[in-house]
């Protein structure tokens, strides 16, 4: 029977933190944590997570204003609009909900966010920063699952790591960081070939591909830790991981539900960096 990692719980933990320590940087230095989130088009999902980052700023004391663009905005009038909060004091964290429609070029609007306030760390100077182990800001999903390891008391540092899925905003940071604490790490993707020969290898086995039950019993170790990343959707509506819980659990020594598992983290890793960017700010204003 495996542990189960309760991200709800450690959510809140951290998120408790945070707001104690929002209040201080409020009170100490006047200056409340702000976060801009901007979101085009109409994607039901995207809008509920908007709503959701919205209100767990304000639950932890922080400003946050969403400016919703509609689906036909054209790429320059996004890039004046992030141009103008780049420049707004009362905003230390700008985020543009992903994926942007078609006609817009996201790499060019990432790029555009100023680095100091990328608390998505999506910008290409916070990912070197990321690679060369020198950072402000970590992107929020891998940083949550981090923080679930840690506040696990799970050790990573010379064991055999797994990821599943390589994209920039999950897969990849989520190998560096695991190799920053000193893991082993594998990454695995769509080409790959043998995977299970290579997952029954992991002591600590990551999972983001997007795709129900996408790892089976047959495929983790005895005593492995599985993170479940995955967000998919079934016919009922309700939500389910990319790990078949019911075959996998009984196997893992720890293992993430799905919802409660990372799900929950990654929007307290948003507020945790909004709450770094206002900081660093104070810092260089208040001198
Ligand atoms: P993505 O589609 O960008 O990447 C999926 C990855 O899976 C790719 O790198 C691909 O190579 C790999 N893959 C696909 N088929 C494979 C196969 N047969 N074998 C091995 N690898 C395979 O998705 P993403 O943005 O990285 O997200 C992955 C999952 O995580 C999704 O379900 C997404 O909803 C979820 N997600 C959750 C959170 C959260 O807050 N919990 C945040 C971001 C993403």
């Amino acid at each position: 029977m495996a542990k189960i990692i309760d991200g709800k719980a450690i959510s809140a933990k951290i998120r408790q933190e945070i707001k104690i320590e929002t209040e201080k940087l409020i009170r100490e230095k006047r200056i409340t944590p702000g976060l801009a989130v901007i979101i085009v088009g109409e994607d039901p999902a995207s809008k509920v997570y908007v709503r959701n980052k919205r209100l767990a700023c304000e639950g932890a004391g922080m400003y946050s204003v969403v400016h919703e663009l509609p689906e036909t905005t054209e790429e320059e009038t996004l890039l004046r609009l992030i141009d103008k909060l780049n420049s707004d004091k009362k905003i230390h964290g700008i985020l543009v909900q992903l994926p942007l429609p078609p006609h817009i070029d996201e790499g060019r609007v990432i790029e555009s966010i100023s680095p100091e306030k990328d608390v998505d760390a999506f910008h290409p100077v916070n990912v070197g920063k990321i690679t060369l182990g020198s950072y402000d800001f970590l992107p929020c999903t891998p940083a949550g699952v981090m923080t679930l390891l840690e506040e696990s008391g799970i050790e990573i540092g010379g064991r055999d790591c797994v990821v599943i899925g390589r994209s920039n905003i999950v897969g990849k940071p989520q190998a560096l960081l695991l190799l920053e604490k000193n893991g082993t790490v594998t990454i695995c993707h769509s080409k790959t070939k043998k995977l299970a020969e290579i997952t029954r290898r992991a002591d600590i086995l990551v999972v983001a591909v997007g795709r129900p039950d996408f790892v089976n019993g047959e495929m983790v170790k005895e005593g492995a830790v599985v993170i479940d990343v995955g967000i998919n959707r079934k016919a009922d509506g309700k939500l389910t991981g990319d790990v078949d819980f019911a075959s996998v659990e009984p196997k893992a020594s720890y293992i993430t539900p799905v919802p409660g598992g990372v799900g929950p983290m990654t929007i307290t890793m948003l507020l945790k960096n909004t709450l770094t960017a206002a900081t660093k700010y104070a810092e260089m204003t208040c001198r």
